[in-house]
């Protein structure tokens, strides 16, 4: 039979990233388990945004440490990411809103982030294709922005490779071998891999991957869909990712147009991949409310991706409580391409060290939601 220490399932972002600190760590035989090719779940539909801007301490650290990836990551990796770094402009129309926002700057700020308040003024400056009438406020932090998704993870890809790390596409996990209560191996199409430790980087589908080791992990998939308008000059391509934050409209420049999308509220769970042309329509209305400059862009396309959702928007990021080497770091709620990074490294700890001490991911252990203590996120887009 064939075996590894670790058997990784999922080459998205996390499960590269959790492959390649591994191998950096010489952790032994390393093996990668992904049903389709490397980075085209959750990983492919990401906006590839990246910021600072958190409410928690624990996302804000794993940012940080994120970020001295993204920034060096040509240094580190050898592969150009495309990182622009010309912020994170969230647009604030509700007091309660205000108030929780004031609140997560403040620790912001005492964490070391660059980020600011910003008047409707100071909004107009920064982003003068809006209508700013109706905003309260702002934050703004110049060092967030975005990369490109794919690049990022198959840089990570190859550095695992290069270290000696075995990524086998189309290969994927159909069971587990568990016997006195422990994980023993991984059952595949082509046979069972014999393994010390599985982890499930499994995003979106962790749900389904659990269930075939008989454990329910609260992570549901929820379709979002991103457009992108033809080369689009009226508007600056210098200007911030801005977010309205009631709606969850977003918008970026994306080469020589922009990306834009929002989240449906009322969208079910599902593996629905499909474009819906009603919520395009309602995207589109939103986005020349905000911006009426965009009647006149023309789209160029647009997809659908899933959001991994976990009930407080939080990953589990540790080991399964009830099944002995089996581990987890998935359910990013929308978050997990920018935290692919440090996720990989404090993953690595945890497994080799006992716990991580990059950053301290303990309140993301997945118990948490049987002792029914969830930590929620408020800045989730
Ligand atoms: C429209 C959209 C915009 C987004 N924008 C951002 C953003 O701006 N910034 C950000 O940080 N995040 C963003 N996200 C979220 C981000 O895409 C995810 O959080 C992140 O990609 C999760 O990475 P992952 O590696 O955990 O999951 P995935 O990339 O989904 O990787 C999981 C892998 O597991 C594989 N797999 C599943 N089942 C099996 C099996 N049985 N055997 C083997 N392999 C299996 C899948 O094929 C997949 O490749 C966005 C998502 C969407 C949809």
């Amino acid at each position: 039979m064939e075996s590894a220490d670790f058997v990784i399932i999922g080459a998205g972002i996390v499960g590269c990233s959790v492959a390649y600190h591994l191998a950096e760590r010489r952790a032994g035989k390393i093996v990668v388990l992904e049903r389709d090719e490397i980075g085209r779940g959750a990983t492919a539909g990401a906006a590839g945004g990246i910021r600072l801007q958190f409410s928690s301490e624990t996302n804000i650290r794993l940012s940080l440490l994120s970020f001295e990836y993204w920034e060096h990551f040509s240094d580190l990796f050898g592969v150009d990411i495309g990182l622009h770094q010309h912020g994170y402009l969230f647009l604030l129309t509700r007091p309660e809103h205000v108030v929780a926002f004031q609140s997560s700057l403040a620790l912001q700020q005492s964490l070391g982030v660059p980020a600011e308040w910003v008047t409707p003024d100071d909004i107009a400056r920064l982003q003068p294709a809006i209508r700013t009438d109706d905003l309260l406020g702002g934050t703004y932090c110049p060092r967030d922005g975005w990369c490109d998704p794919y690049s990022a993870t198959m840089g990570f890809a190859r550095a695992a490779r290069e270290l000696g790390v075995t990524i086998s596409e189309r290969r994927p996990v159909t069971g587990f071998e568990i016997s006195d209560g422990r994980i023993r191996a991984v059952e595949t199409p082509t046979g069972p891999i014999a393994c010390g430790t599985a982890v499930l980087c499994t995003g979106p589908w962790t749900g389904v991957v659990g269930k075939l080791a008989g454990i329910a992990l609260p992570v549901q998939p929820y379709r979002r869909m991103s457009f992108v308008t033809d080369r689009f000059d009226p508007v600056p391509k210098t200007v911030p990712m801005t977010i309205e934050y009631e709606t969850s409209l977003y918008f970026h420049p994306e080469g020589d147009g922009f990306l834009f999308g929002m989240a449906n509220p009322d969208e079910p769970p599902g593996f629905d991949k499909t474009v819906d042309p009603d919520w395009m329509r309602v995207t589109i209305e939103a986005l020349c409310r905000r911006a009426p400059v965009f009647e006149q862009a023309r789209i160029r396309r647009g997809w659908a991706g899933f959001y991994e959702v976990t009930p407080d928007h939080n990953p589990l990021i540790g080991w399964v409580e009830d099944i002995p080497g089996l581990a987890v770091a998935a359910g990013f709620s929308g978050h997990g391409f920018m935290h692919g990074p440090a996720v990989g490294r404090c993953m690595a700890e945890l497994l080799l060290d006992g716990r991580a001490h990059s950053v301290d991911v303990s309140p993301f252990a997945p118990s948490r939601f049987h002792r029914g203590q969830l930590v929620p996120e408020q800045n989730v887009i």
